[in-house]
C-alpha cells in the first residue's frame, strides 16, 4: 500500500509499504478520511517528541471501511463503516483506575506506538478492539465527520476542565479548528456570552459564523477591555486556550473573574517556560487546568453529537487531498490558510 511515512524530523516520504494484515482480535481499515491534527506538524517540526518513531505512520484522526478481520473478532465485518478513539489505555494503572484513561500512565496510541492513518489502510490493534475504541457510524455522516469526533471529543474533556456552563461568559484564544469546536461546545453548553479571538479574519469570520458573539482581532483591538465591557468590568467566566502559544497562558489569567477558570487546552512544544503572573492565580483563586486527550466516554459522546448536528464540523474542512499530496495537505495546515485539512488516502 502507498504510505506518508515519517522518516526524521521535518520529512515525511511517499512510499510503498507491506498492506497491515488482521492478526488475532486486530481489525485492518481502507482509511477514507484522516484529518490533519496541529500535534500532527507538532511531530512533524519535532516539537513533539513522545510516542513519535522513526520510521512511522502518523494520523490519528479518522474513519474508515473495515475490510478485514481478525480471529475472534465478533463485533465487526468487511463493509462496516468505523471510527476508532486512538488512544488506548492499559485499564490497570492507578490513574486507569480512577477513570482517568486519557492519562493513563502505559498509554499508547494509534498515529505513535502504533501506524496511523495517513496511508491507505490502518491496522486497528487487538487492545483498541477489545477495549471498545472502534465505533460504527451511520451512513448519514460523511468520513471526514466521523474522523473529527477525536479532536471534538479531547474538545468535550476540555469543556468539563472548564466547567463552561449555563450563563458563562466564555472567551476562545484561537479560531483555528480546536477553538471553533470550542466555540460550538460552549454554545451548546448554554454560554451566554462567547468571545473568540483570532488574528486571522477568515477564521474570525468562521467564528462568527458558527456563533460567536464577539470575533477579536488580538492586534487590533484590546481583548482584556472588550472582556471587561461585556461582563461590566469582572472578566470572563472562563477562557479557553487553544492554540499553543505560550505567552497566551499568562494574558489568560488577566481576562478571567475572581474564582474564574483558565483551561490551557493546547499542547505547547516541549521545554516552553512562559513567565506567569503567579499572584493573579493566587489572589484571584484562579482554576487553571490542563487537558490530555480523551476518554471513551468522551469520543463517543463527540460522535453522537456529530450525528445529531449539534457541532458542526464538516464545515471547518477548508481542504480535502490525495494522499499522494501529503505535503501539499501540511503546508495547507501549516500556512492557516484554511481551517482543517483533510487527506482521502
Ligand atoms: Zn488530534
Ligand atoms: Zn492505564
Amino acid at each position: 500500500m502507498r504510505a506518508a511515512l515519517l522518516t526524521a524530523p521535518n520529512q515525511i516520504v511517499l512510499t510503498e509499504v507491506p498492506t497491515p494484515a488482521a492478526g488475532s482480535g486486530e481489525i485492518v481499515l481502507r482509511v477514507r478520511a484522516a484529518t490533519i491534527c496541529g500535534t500532527d506538524l507538532r511531530i512533524l517540526r519535532g516539537k513533539k517528541t513522545r510516542g513519535v518513531r522513526f520510521p512511522s505512520v502518523i494520523g490519528h484522526e479518522f474513519a474508515g471501511e473495515v475490510v478485514e478481520v481478525g480471529k475472534g473478532v465478533q463485533e465487526f465485518k468487511a463493509g462496516d463503516r468505523v471510527s476508532v478513539d486512538p488512544v488506548i489505555p492499559c485499564h490497570h494503572c492507578a490513574y486507569c483506575q480512577n477513570g482517568m484513561e486519557n492519562v493513563c500512565a502505559n498509554r499508547t496510541a494509534i498515529g505513535y506506538e502504533f501506524d496511523g492513518a495517513f496511508a491507505e489502510y490502518v491496522r486497528i490493534p487487538a487492545t483498541a478492539v477489545a477495549g471498545g475504541h472502534v465505533y460504527k457510524i451511520g451512513d448519514g455522516i460523511a468520513w471526514e465527520q466521523a474522523a473529527l469526533a477525536e479532536p471534538l471529543g479531547c474538545c468535550i474533556n476540555g469543556q468539563e476542565h472548564a466547567r463552561i456552563g449555563l450563563g458563562d461568559v466564555v472567551v476562545i484564544l484561537g479560531a483555528g479548528p480546536i477553538g471553533l469546536m470550542h466555540l460550538q461546545l460552549a454554545r451548546a453548553a448554554g454560554a451566554r456570552q462567547i468571545i473568540v479571538s483570532e488574528p486571522l479574519a477568515h477564521r474570525r469570520e468562521m467564528a462568527v459564523k458558527l456563533g460567536a458573539d464577539r470575533a477579536v482581532d488580538p492586534h487590533e483591538e484590546d481583548l482584556q477591555a472588550v472582556v471587561k465591557g461585556i461582563t461590566g468590568g469582572l472578566g470572563a467566566d472562563a477562557v479557553i486556550v487553544a492554540i499553543g502559544i505560550p505567552a497566551l497562558a499568562n494574558q489568560a489569567l488577566a481576562l478571567v473573574r475572581k474564582g474564574g477558570r483558565v483551561n490551557l487546552f493546547a499542547g505547547f512544544s516541549a521545554g516552553d517556560m512562559p513567565p506567569m503572573d503567579v499572584n493573579l492565580i493566587h489572589y484571584n483563586e484562579i482554576v487553571v487546568t490542563g487537558t490530555s486527550a480523551l476518554t471513551r466516554r468522551h469520543y463517543e459522546k463527540a460522535l453522537r453529537l456529530i450525528e445529531a448536528g449539534v457541532v458542526k464540523v464538516k464545515e471547518l474542512v477548508s481542504h480535502r487531498f490525495p494522499l499522494e499530496q501529503i505535503h501539499e495537505a501540511f503546508q495547507a495546515a501549516e500556512g492557516g490558510l484554511g481551517i482543517k485539512v483533510a487527506i482521502q488516502p
